[in-house]
């Protein structure tokens, strides 16, 4: 029986008081688990580790010094472009602790995408790494916050001359730490955004999706929920700054007061070295490294018996592949989580009873105070049973809406409170979720957002196109990848010269994985009569071939 969650969710809390502070809420205060020792944030290859203790040292020193010299107000936002390190969710507590929002962004980006990324946000500090620094300076010239605001969450060598978090945090430990942020007088921490993630959401170019205090705590008191007993330990590949990682990798391994073990920069040999190392029972993987788990042969040489389960979301797994992990691993279990950003990650998981290949296919069962309903396609109305439609979802995790956006906000999260996933699927006797297909815009690929509009919108600056559109075609290891439909200009002839300059133009712009794959000609694209794109009438004549 899952536990009321408005039952246990404090609403006068922020994630910090409520992880850090709180005495009669706080897990530092309530070790779960078995061992009764402090958990904490370690670095998979170095070993260097923080554990509870010295994260609320360090975060309330670095809060501090933001406050008192840089002058770091409320609902300020502090942009994090970075690899995961240790230092990321220090530096994200620091924030929370200060009253700010924390802002992840891929560091992958590049400069043009990173100052959309900073404008959108609305960023008055970033924090970075070395390896990163001309891209974060070039962007964060644009967007106008000065160098003095650009930190290093660690490392100076070639990028002396910056100031590290950890000077910050020096420099800190000469004040009395200034009081935590409270939810002000009158509002809920419902009310008050912390946590700032991009999503594309069902249309358009990415949005800042604005996360409350309550969604966090909400959401990871709903996974508490499906926990096997035992002690927390869990590797960090997915990035941190995607909504999975904010939460599985940040915020929950402290109310499990477990183990969040960062592995900074991802191959196949390093997470399999960490896995063995440091003996993970739990992988939370995207299909496309489970994948590579069932076919690259380097897996063969490492132990895997110890891992009980794999974890997959961000995008649909194949039957095909689930069946082949079952094969390779007939030892393990598996789940899925099934969630969006604006979901705060999960909307539906399985639960321990449903670690089975046999609910593999599905996306498990709703969370904890989590209602859902199907509409119909075509009609709206309201579906039954194993009746596909669009998938709609409420709950306290749900978002708050998108920062600064008020029409993509109406679209998106209705007057119920319901957010509409932009996923087709359906409901079986079990209770059990079956995503079917995706109505939303959005293109995934390795389980990483694609707008499409915002392909579609560099492409329609190029002196060769008149009009296009993106949609996403089947690609066996990405899941997916973008395809444009282009309509040439006047004049100019189609060839493969004119098709490689387009997916030059968009290689040289945009970070990899938003690369274009396919160029296919055509008169023209699909209109409404109001001129809005019928993305589905070319998705149809797409699969139709
Ligand atoms: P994001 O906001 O990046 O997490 O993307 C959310 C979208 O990813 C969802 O709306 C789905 O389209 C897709 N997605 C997430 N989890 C799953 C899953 N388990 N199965 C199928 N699609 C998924």
């Amino acid at each position: 029986m899952k536990a009321d969650i408005t039952q246990i969710v404090p609403a006068h809390l922020t994630t910090w008081e409520w992880m850090f502070e709180a005495r009669e809420y706080s897990p530092l205060y309530q070790p779960c688990g078995e061992e009764q020792s402090l958990g904490g944030y370690v670095d998979a290859i170095t070993h260097e580790r923080l554990d509870w203790a010295d994260v609320k040292i360090k975060a309330t020193q670095l809060s501090t010094t933001l406050i008192r010299e840089y002058g770091l107000q409320p609902g300020e936002t502090v942009s994090l472009f970075s690899t995961n390190t240790i230092w990321y969710p220090v530096a994200m507590w620091a924030v929370i602790r200060a009253g700010g929002r924390i802002n992840g962004a891929s560091p992958a980006y590049n400069a043009e995408e990173m100052t959309h990324a900073l404008k959108t946000a609305k960023s008055r500090f970033l924090m970075t790494l070395p390896t990163s620094l001309d891209v974060a300076l070039a962007a964060a010239q644009k967007a106008g916050i000065p160098r003095s605001h650009v930190f290093l969450l660690q490392g100076a060598g070639r990028a002396a001359g910056f100031t590290t978090i950890q000077e910050l945090m020096r420099r800190g430990e000469k004040y009395s730490p200034y009081p935590p942020y409270r939810i002000p007088e009158g509002k809920t921490n419902a009310e008050v955004c912390g946590f700032l993630n991009f999503s594309s959401g069902t249309t358009g170019l990415p949005k800042a999706v604005m996360l409350s205090h309550q969604n966090i705590i909400a959401q990871c008191h709903q996974l508490k929920q499906l926990q096997t007993p035992g002690p927390y330990k869990i590797l960090a590949v997915m990035p941190l700054f995607h909504i999975t990682g904010l939460v599985r990798f940040c915020t929950y391994p402290v109310l499990m007061n477990g183990d969040s073990i960062m592995l900074p920069s991802f191959s196949m040999e390093s997470m399999l070295q960490a896995i063995c190392e440091f003996h993970i029972r739990e992988l939370i993987l995207v299909p496309p490294i489970l994948i590579r788990l069932v076919r690259d042969k380097i897996v063969d040489n490492y132990d895997l018996r110890h891992v009980e389960r794999w974890s997959s979301g961000s995008a649909p797994i194949s039957p095909e592949i689930i069946a082949l992990l079952q094969k390779k691993f007939p030892w393990t279990g598996f789940r899925q989580g099934y969630g969006a950003t604006e979901s705060t990650a999960c909307i539906s998981a399985h639960p321990p009873t449903h670690f089975d290949y046999k609910y593999a296919t599905t996306g498990g069962m709703l969370m904890a105070n989590t209602v859902a309903k199907v509409l119909d396609l075509s009609t709206g109305a309201e579906l039954g049973v194993k009746k596909t439609g669009e998938i709609l979802a409420r709950g306290p995790q749900i978002a708050m809406g998108y920062l600064d956006n008020p029409a993509a906000t109406a679209e998106t999260f209705d007057a119920d409170g319901f957010l509409h996933t932009g996923d087709v699927g359906h409901f079986d006797e079990e209770g059990l979720i079956h995503i079917e297909d995706r109505i939303k815009e959005m293109i995934k690929v390795k389980g990483q957002q694609v707008a499409p509009a915002e392909l579609e919108d560099l492409l329609l600056g190029h002196a060769d196109v008149e009009d296009c559109a993106v949609l996403g075609i089947q690609d066996e290891y990405a899941g997916e990848r973008p395809k444009a439909y282009v309509v040439l200009k006047k004049g100019v002839e189609k060839s493969e010269e004119v098709a490689k300059r387009l997916l030059e133009f968009v290689k040289e712009r945009k970070v990899r994985y938003k690369w274009i794959v396919e160029i296919e000609f055509t008169e023209q694209v699909p209109k409404s009569p109001t001129g809005k794109l019928l993305r589905r009438v070319l998705k149809v004549r797409d699969k139709e071939g």
